[in-house]
């Protein structure tokens, strides 16, 4: 058997022909259709949004526009350098959406939810002294799509005058205390990306409980126009329009998305019996999760303590693929030649980002797939 590292849910060919074709008929492939506005419609319904969400054609670049948004709301220019504290472990391009908007990052850490470790960041943000009032932006990521304590993370915001925007990239289906983030007043980014579990193939959405907001991410992602017969801009905006045939997958992902979330909730709870005996035995650590959090799991990651190397190689030869992920920023290339970037403390990145495995879990997994891992990891670890 071959377990690949996702399985895209993706709807068959004839539940979407008319929609495609009559798209292709009509020559309006893009450009704000009548397919991405009943997108933004459905997604109003199932998130149930203050605002309608604004959908772009990836996840990073409804983040990076969000945050160019946010910089223009508050009047940031670029005179004053300004800072987002960002956890270190987590995916690249949100760090890259910070550098490119011209902000520097301040790297945190995480805790054993594998999130923001907020406590960590409250006790040493007095250690930035001068810098402290130009940390303009905390940015939590729903890593794996665990979600963050919100009331500490409101409570922090208020204290410091820090806007929070959230990357919530694999977080669709996720909630805290039965909301999703928006509905606690926090902007967030969903990815539709074909490796998450709600798909568009490529795309993703923000969703903002600015009405200002909302309308500079519309103007954005069409080059900033918002005065569309002279072509006039408002802002220097990047081209991140999402095509109709993205949202005719969406619409018909979206449609059945509740029934796909509690298939995988199933397989998740399998998952998370199987693993904590393994835990039990001090071989691998999971992710916490807070009770107040429905986890959607973008994979199922474990920190592995024992025989890592075998363990690796061992999941290879039986073809079950696993991705190094997250990884930490810190660490890549270009952040770590950049000279530029600060740290609030990475004790517990550091030591979990060379152990650190994301399994495959999908929606439709079948139980054959499933105990096949089991029986797998069961026979390498000796455990029963
Ligand atoms: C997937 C992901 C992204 C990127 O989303 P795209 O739609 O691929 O651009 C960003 N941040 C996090 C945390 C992610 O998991």
């Amino acid at each position: 058997m071959k377990i690949n590292i996702v399985r895209p849910i993706l709807p068959k060919i004839q539940n979407i022909k008319s929609e495609f074709e009559s798209c292709l008929n009509s020559g309006l492939v893009t450009n704000n259709g009548k397919n991405v506005q009943k997108f933004e419609k459905n997604l109003k319904k199932h998130l149930d949004t203050k605002f309608d969400p604004v959908v772009f054609c990836n996840g990073q670049m409804a983040f990076y526009s969000l945050i160019q948004a946010w910089k223009y709301k508050l009047k940031l220019n670029n005179k004053n350098k300004i800072y987002a504290i960002v956890p270190s472990f987590t995916w690249s391009g949100t760090v890259n959406s910070l550098v490119l908007n011209n902000i520097i990052p301040i790297f945190c850490d995480v805790d054993e939810h594998l999130l923001l470790d907020l406590k960590k960041v409250e006790k040493r943000f007095n250690k930035l002294k001068k810098i402290k009032k130009y940390v303009k932006f905390i940015i939590p990521v729903s890593n794996y799509g665990n979600i963050i304590n919100l009331n500490h993370l409101k409570r922090f915001c208020t204290k410091y005058k820090i806007v929070p925007v959230m990357d919530s990239a694999p977080a669709f289906g996720s909630k805290f205390k039965n909301k999703y983030s928006n509905n606690y007043g926090f902007d967030e980014m969903f990815s539709f990306h074909a490796t998450k579990i709600m798909t568009s193939m490529e795309g993703g959405c923000v969703v903002s409980n600015n009405s200002e907001i909302v309308n500079y991410l519309r103007y954005l992602r069409d080059f900033g126009q918002f005065e569309k017969k002279i072509g006039n801009i408002k802002l220097p905006g990047l081209n991140s329009k999402m095509q109709e045939i993205s949202a005719i997958v969406g619409n018909s992902n979206l449609k059945n998305f509740n029934s796909t979330l509690k298939n995988r909730l199933r397989i998740i709870q399998n998952y998370n019996i199987f693993f904590k005996k393994f835990e039990k035995h001090n071989i691998f650590s999971l992710m916490k999760v807070s009770s107040e959090v429905r986890c959607s799991y973008l994979y199922f990651p474990i920190i592995v303590k024992k025989n890592l190397k075998n363990f690796k190689d061992y999941l290879k030869k039986n073809k079950i693929n696993f991705r190094k992920y997250y990884s930490s920023v810190h660490t890549l290339d270009f952040y770590k030649n950049e000279g530029k970037s600060l740290s609030l403390g990475l004790e517990f990145t550091n030591q979990i980002k060379d152990k650190i495995i994301a399994l495959p879990i999908f929606s439709d997994m079948s139980e054959n797939e499933m105990k096949y891992i089991f029986k797998k990891i069961s026979q390498f670890y000796k455990i029963k």
